[in-house]
């Protein structure tokens, strides 16, 4: 009696530890608030994970440095994320680029998740200091957790291994596709003469982008990509085609107003990571408006600045700073998506067409 009564609440642990993993069919997503950097929690119909990003360390400053994991901001809100999808571990992390508010908080992250896999571009670009101050410093503090695990640095047009997923990449140390993806190339009829420059003209630049495909869902997230490369994606030729959701580069900064990427990508759904003063630019908000086919744009933060053409406030997770709320998105193989708003629960479905 006494044995089974172990085997039962053995079980049952186990059990409860998997909430979804038996019947989950959708793919996740997470965009999580960490206040103006990247965390994006991606996991796949089986059960595998793939962190974009994890925002920044400590008490989310450039200049913090990572210390007691209980403490950390963003490193906690990542985990809060896993805890509500009912996963327990980061099997891939693609750290996009080498600044802080990308690859921050991965020390106290990984005291308190294990982290299997870790994908970059190799390092920052011997300039990045002089782009980012403490640049250089946080990804010595990045690489020697990367050390514990396995690495890999992809190259354009590769893939990244999960399974039942297509995970491709873009970008890459300034490098991007050298043709277009299947069903691309057209000719893009909204590109300007020359791209538009980059904020940050050194480590941005740089961003690991990718695709992801599921079925016939396509979501593209290029962390930070801006000037040069982002153009490159998407001019003269479309090498990208659609995506049905676009994470809108670098925060939605007004290196991301970029009419040609809209045009080519013509997302259904643009989100945008931005902080209330930290991206979610003017020109950018201003650029949704117009974007073609967009059905609808969410943003992260309220953006504060006086006149900031903002979307409705019901697709806005953080109205002011009072709250750590996420938005989520959950996939179907057929196209279909739905979006939530965290802060108010409320769901909106986008069918598919
Ligand atoms: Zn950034």
């Amino acid at each position: 009696m006494k044995q089974i009564g172990v085997a039962i609440i053995v079980f049952g642990l186990v059990f409860a530890m998997r909430p979804a993993a038996a019947t989950r069919t959708t793919l996740d997503v997470y965009f999580i608030d960490v206040e103006g950097g990247q965390s994006t929690l991606i996991v796949t119909p089986a059960g595998e994970t793939l962190l974009v990003d994890t925002g920044f360390p400590g008490d989310g400053r450039f200049a913090s440095i990572p210390g007691d994991p209980k403490q950390a901001r963003d490193a906690n809100r990542i985990l809060a994320a896993a805890r509500a999808a009912g996963v327990t571990r980061i099997d891939n992390l693609l750290t996009t680029h080498f600044h802080a508010d990308h690859d921050g908080g991965v020390v106290e992250l990984s005291q308190l998740m294990p982290i299997r896999t870790f994908i970059d571009h190799e390092s920052p670009d011997p300039q990045a200091e002089a782009g980012v101050a403490g640049t250089m410093a946080a990804f010595d503090r990045y690489a020697a957790i990367r050390a514990k695990g396995r690495h890999l640095a992809p190259k354009p047009g590769e893939r990244i291994p999960l399974k039942g997923v297509e995970v491709t990449v873009v970008s890459s140390a300034s490098a991007t596709l050298q043709k277009p993806l299947a069903g691309a190339g057209a000719a893009n009829p909204a590109c300007a003469a020359v791209a538009s420059e980059a904020q940050e003209k050194i480590e941005n630049p740089r961003s690991t982008g990718v695709l992801l495909r599921f079925g016939r869902f396509r979501f593209l997230d290029v962390g930070d990509l801006s000037g040069g490369p982002l153009f490159n994606l998407v001019c003269p030729k479309n090498l990208i085609g659609t995506a049905d959701v676009y994470l809108v580069a670098h925060h939605g900064g007004v290196d991301a107003a970029v009419p040609a990427t809209f045009a080519a990508l013509l997302p259904r759904v643009a989100i945008v990571n931005n902080g209330p003063a930290k991206g979610g630019a003017q020109e950018l908000l201003a650029a949704l408006r117009v974007a073609p086919g967009l059905e609808d744009g969410w943003q992260l933060h309220k953006a504060s600045a006086a006149g900031a053409q903002n979307v409705a406030d019901d697709r806005i997770a953080n109205l002011d700073e009072s709250g750590a709320h996420w938005i989520t998105l959950s996939a179907h193989d057929d196209g279909s998506f739905s979006v939530t708003n965290g802060r108010t629960g409320v769901t909106k479905l986008y069918p598919r067409r």
